[in-house]
């Protein structure tokens, strides 16, 4: 053992606790946010750094440096490559891996204990096991996440005494945690054991979809917070306990803020359907017809406006016309036309997806409103200016009570005097169903790919001279 390890350790991790917190604050503002990010992940550099010398690892050096290196290259590289539209799949797949590593190390506590390599205080074994249980439905639910969000998996499963069989089964995984706490842990019965945790994960998430999936995702980024601050707690490190705590609390109140922006309780979408992203979703029909506009006539529209509400969407994300967008304010201000920027909470496929596309691009978050405040403003306004958005609009919600969707909270572009709406055809939104917005009277489609249709806008206004 290193001399001073003893004191140097904790002290380190006590550091590396503060900075988490610190990093954390930043993160509340956009303009403090990526230097949040640096203190967070100089934070768990040195947490791991640390490790290295902690007294109780022993030996080992060889397998920590082999896992930390091929993981931190995968996790580099991957990030490098991934697309902005991807990075909500990618959240969710890191999510899994944070609650599947807290319950595999649970676990190994568990099996150890079995085999009497170690002696588990009551309270320690209790913690161990509701760290288990919540890191492995959060491993298995976000991978369910992941597939839903990569369109690897479309459908939503429903079926009959559906919400019965998933209480039976986190039942028997509660009951097993119980025999495991009075009985001692067996290997058949924590194989068992986590084979129940782990199914009642997956029978959880594939009944949700649409609207519901960006508050599940919250949720399961807190569970997986707690999980590994629980794993902090047994395997006695503050600095892992501290950060569990901090992003289960963050993430608590990230899946309540998501749960209030879609008018939800969370007890609701846990177990009642609502946004149902497939073949089976219902809703109204949607009479009259859609009109197209080309991107000429819509140029003069927003040069000739006093005021143009823009609301990007997931299809900006995928176009990567943030920019273009950006150029087009830039020119309709000079023209002296207000422009301001309304994201929707759930817009995109990842809280705050929106807001980080327009920071990149340079809009001034002054220019950016959201739900509450903007609502108001539409009756107010000349032209809204859809850009690949598409439930988060839909009329449905507040007209429709067939709806999937009825109930939850749109920006209400559809009480502009003028609605235009950039989107390539005829494609649904994320919760597949038809968008009453698009056959609207005071609605024209500019049909295109955002970003190519922002460069004919562009150009259309810069002809205007
Ligand atoms: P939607 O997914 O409802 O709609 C996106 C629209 O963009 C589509 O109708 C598509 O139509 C259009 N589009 C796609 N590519 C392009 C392109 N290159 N150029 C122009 N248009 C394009 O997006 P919203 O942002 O309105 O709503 C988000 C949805 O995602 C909500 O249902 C939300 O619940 C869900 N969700 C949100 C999460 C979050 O945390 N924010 C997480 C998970 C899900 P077309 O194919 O015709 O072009």
């Amino acid at each position: 053992m290193i001399p001073g390890a003893e004191f140097i350790v904790p002290a380190a991790y006590f550091a590396a606790a503060v900075m988490f917190i610190y990093g954390l604050k930043g993160m509340s503002s956009p303009v403090t946010a990526r230097q949040g990010m640096i203190w967070a992940g100089i934070a768990m550099l040195l947490a791991v750094l640390v490790t290295f010398i902690h007294p109780k690892v022993e030996g080992n050096y060889g397998l920590m440096l082999i896992a930390l290196v091929s993981a931190s290259g995968l996790a580099w590289w991957w990030a490098r490559i991934v697309a902005m539209t991807d990075m909500p799949q990618m959240i969710a797949l890191y999510n899994g891996m944070g609650g599947g590593s807290a319950a595999a190390i649970a676990g190994v506590e568990l099996l150890k204990m079995h085999s009497g390599q170690s002696d588990m205080a009551t309270t320690t074994l209790l913690v161990a096991s509701f760290g288990a249980i919540i890191g492995s439905i959060a491993f298995s639910g976000s991978l369910v996440a992941f597939a839903k969000l990569q369109g690897w998996l479309r459908k939503t499963w429903r079926f009959p005494k559906q919400q019965l069989i998933n209480l039976v089964v986190f039942g028997i995984t509660i009951l097993l945690a119980l025999i495991i706490f009075v009985a001692g842990p067996s290997p058949f019965l924590l194989v068992l054991f986590f084979g129940f945790a782990l199914a009642a994960g997956i029978l959880i998430t594939i009944p949700i979809g649409g609207a519901d999936m960006p508050v599940i995702i919250s949720l399961y980024n807190a569970l997986t917070g707690l999980a590994v601050g629980f794993k902090g707690f047994v395997l006695e490190i503050p600095a892992l306990m501290i950060a569990g705590i901090v992003v289960g609390a963050a993430g608590t109140m990230l899946t309540q803020l998501m749960a209030k922006a879609m008018n939800r309780s969370l007890t609701n979408v846990l177990f009642a359907g609502f946004g149902k992203a497939d073949e089976d979703a219902g809703g109204g029909e949607a009479t009259g017809e859609m009109r197209s506009i080309d991107a000429t006539d819509a140029a003069i529209q927003l040069a000739y406006a006093e005021k143009v509400i823009i609301v990007p969407g997931y299809g900006l994300a995928v176009a990567q016309a943030q920019h273009k967008i950006w150029e087009m304010t830039e020119l309709l201000m000079s023209r002296g036309v207000k422009v301001i920027f309304a994201i929707h909470p759930v817009a995109g496929r990842m809280p705050g997806h929106m807001n980080v596309l327009l920071a990149e691009a340079g809009v001034d978050y002054e220019m950016i409103e959201d739900l509450e405040d903007v609502n108001a403003q539409f009756p107010n306004t000349d032209v809204a200016l859809v850009i690949g958005a598409n439930d988060v609009v839909n009329p449905a919600a507040r007209k429709d009570p067939s709806s999937p969707i009825f109930g939850m909270p749109i920006l209400d572009v559809d009480k502009a005097r003028n609605c235009i709406v950039i989107k390539r055809g005829q494609g649904t939104g994320f919760s597949g169903i038809e968008n009453l917005l698009f056959f609207e009277d005071n609605t024209r489609m500019l049909y295109g790919d955002a970003q190519k249709v922002s460069q004919q806008l562009i150009a259309g206004i810069k002809s205007l001279g």
